[in-house]
């Protein structure tokens, strides 16, 4: 059996990279207060609102919250309300990426969907900025603000399994770690990312990208409904039968139209062991691996899941990198995994038979949120030699900061749905091209930004669209990037969200 507790060693994979920065935010999350202690905090919080608060709308115009009314709204709750000055508040506040430094006005932590209504109706009747948390893995920080209300979804998890159906009903704040544990233990699994801490909310309604992806499609193709509650502050289900037009758009129209309290989950039958983790091979060797990945992805059967890429972090050896989740017929194993660890001289050889959801955490980090982070992405239907000309000639490595350049295989099952089908357009996509870099929180990022900028400056024109969960564009390049199906998300925006009350995503302005 695998070590579940094991650390993965720093730098050791791409993915690892991308899991650091995500997992320590997600440690310090989870590093929460003695239980009496935060009761106590959360309490006189939710029973004693001090004064009135100043906040700020959508617009970013200054308003006053009077102190009766934000109390009612706190006595109204099942779950907490978080003012500035309380312990809670601080760590309810923080996101993953240790960069993003924000300071809500207030901070509504809900346990169920009346809580969520009671949030929305307060920030609509106030016209207050909106921001919603599920796992706070948003690079760019769009799950938290200064000055508005934050709607904190982390005291929403839990997974109920129907085996028989082959459903999973998920609440809107859970991770995905959380839906992977549950399910497996029947034998079942739907498409979850390959980092446990990333909450099923953002994630999913972007699109979900995961190890199964190409057996299963993406994370939001196996949604079978959802409950949503939206800025009028009705409580809706949107599935195949009701909504048909707001659960068409949910699927890739990212949290554009409310929150989502629940998600109902197709589950498909697999088993437990597969085979899996990552080999490292010298970096000089990085034209020749990246050229075999080219390749070797291209013609992948849907079980297996391949992602490589090359990686540097201060005080360890650069590498390039293969990483496997093979989930087919094992007498096949062999045959496809062996050509991964022989496209170069392996330095760690981590492929092997491992429980999918041990996989699935295996990149998990118990660090305190320590760096700060920066992504830029782009989806390639084809990664070219000219590609893997400009990765390699612009990587740099550093003595302050990680980097790693990563390709997370799609395709398979994800390219066989139409692009209109969900509002999910980019269905070309084989490779999600990821430049990662993260630094240590105390330094001053300009300077790295800056050239990730410029690398990636090169990178860019190789790519068609992005994935608006991973990166933060300007609002004409998202508007492009929804495709053929804007059209519709904006008529449905315009139905749901006249306001812009949901406008921290990748955001569907409404014109009416
Ligand atoms: C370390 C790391 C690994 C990742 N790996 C993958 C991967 O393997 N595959 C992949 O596809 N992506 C991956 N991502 C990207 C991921 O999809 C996005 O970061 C996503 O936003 C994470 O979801 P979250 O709920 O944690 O985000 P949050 O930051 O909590 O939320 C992001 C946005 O989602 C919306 N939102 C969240 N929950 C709800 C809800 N219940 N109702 C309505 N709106 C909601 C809000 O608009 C919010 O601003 C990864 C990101 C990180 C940091």
């Amino acid at each position: 059996m695998p070590d579940l507790h094991r650390r993965p060693k720093k730098g050791a994979t791409a993915m690892n990279r991308r899991r650091f920065v995500q997992t320590s935010l997600a440690a310090a999350i989870a590093a929460s207060l003695p239980v009496s202690q935060s009761f106590a905090a959360i309490l006189s919080a939710s029973m004693k609102v001090d004064a009135d608060i100043n906040a700020v709308t959508g617009d970013g115009a200054e308003v006053t919250l009077k102190r009766t009314a934000v109390q009612e709204l706190g006595e109204s709750l099942r779950g907490n309300l978080l003012l500035p000055g309380h312990e809670a508040y601080e760590e309810a506040r923080r996101v993953l990426n240790a960069s993003i430094d924000k300071h809500p006005a207030l901070i509504v932590q809900c346990k169920g969907s009346a809580d969520v209504k009671s949030a929305v109706d307060f920030a609509r009747e106030s016209d207050l900025l909106v921001a919603v948390k599920c796992g706070g893995h948003s690079f760019s920080g769009k799950s938290t603000c200064d000055g508005g209300m934050l709607i904190d979804l982390s005291t929403l998890r839990s997974v109920r399994v129907d085996p028989k159906a082959r459903i999973a009903h998920v609440s809107g704040g859970s991770w995905l770690g959380d839906m992977d544990h549950d399910t497996m233990v029947f034998g079942l699994v739907t498409t979850a990312g390959t980092v446990s801490h990333t909450g099923i909310g953002g994630l999913t309604l972007g699109g979900g990208f995961g190890r199964v992806g190409r057996r299963f499609g993406l994370a939001l193709d196996n949604v079978l409904g959802v409950d949503i509650v939206t800025a009028d502050g009705k409580l809706l289900q949107a599935n195949a039968d009701e909504n048909q037009e707001l659960y068409w758009g949910v699927r890739g129209g990212g949290g554009n139209f409310g929150v989502v309290t629940n998600f109902d989950f197709r589950l498909h039958p697999m088993d437990r062991q597969v085979i899996g983790g990552t080999v490292l091979f010298p970096l000089s060797e990085a034209k020749s691996v990246l050229n075999f990945y080219a390749d070797y992805a291209a013609s992948a059967p849907d079980e297996l899941y391949l992602d490589g890429g090359i990686t540097s972090s201060p005080g360890q050896p650069s590498a390039s990198f293969l990483h496997v989740c093979y989930s087919g017929p094992m007498n096949m194993a062999d045959r496809i995994i062996d050509p991964i660890r022989n496209a170069g001289t392996p330095i760690v050889d981590g492929i092997q038979a491992i429980d999918y959801v041990a996989l699935q955490k295996s990149g998990d980090i118990s660090d305190p949120r320590a760096r700060g982070g920066y992504v830029k992405s782009g989806f390639v239907s084809e990664i070219t030699p000219e590609l893997i000309d400009d990765i390699l000639y612009g990587f740099e490595e550093h003595p302050d900061r990680g980097m790693t350049v990563v390709w997370q295989h799609a395709g398979g099952a994800i390219g066989r749905v139409a692009p209109d089908a969900t509002a999910f357009a980019h269905r070309h996509v084989v490779h999600d091209t990821l430049l990662l870099m993260d630094w240590p929180v105390a330094i001053d990022p300009a300077p790295h930004i800056r050239w990730l900028k410029e690398y990636w400056a090169t990178i860019e024109p190789h790519t068609h669209g992005f994935y608006t969960n991973d990166t933060d564009e300007s609002q004409q390049k998202i508007h492009r990037n929804y495709g053929g199906n804007y059209d519709r998300l904006l008529a449905l925006k315009n139905k749901y969200d006249l306001t812009n009350l949901f406008r921290l995503n990748a955001n569907i302005v409404p014109t009416v």
